[in-house]
């Protein structure tokens, strides 16, 4: 999360949105004029190969 106002920032969280709310609520306490932010989010995708697709079987033969 940062703060449109002065860019302080929240540090990352790991699927967890409470630290930031509880950051965002004591940034403004702290500084009554810092009421807008901005949260930046990662999604982490994977693409495996479909039933068909040659290498969804060569993949299945190496798997562990
Ligand atoms: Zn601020």
């Amino acid at each position: 999360m940062t703060c449109l106002k002065c860019g302080a920032e929240s540090g990352f969280v790991d699927n967890e949105p409470e630290p930031i709310e509880t950051w965002a609520l004591r940034h403004t306490a702290l500084n009554t004029d810092h009421r807008q932010f901005r949260l930046t989010t990662e999604w982490f995708l994977r693409v495996d190969p479909a039933p068909g697709n040659p290498l969804h079987d060569q993949e299945k033969e190496n798997a562990p």
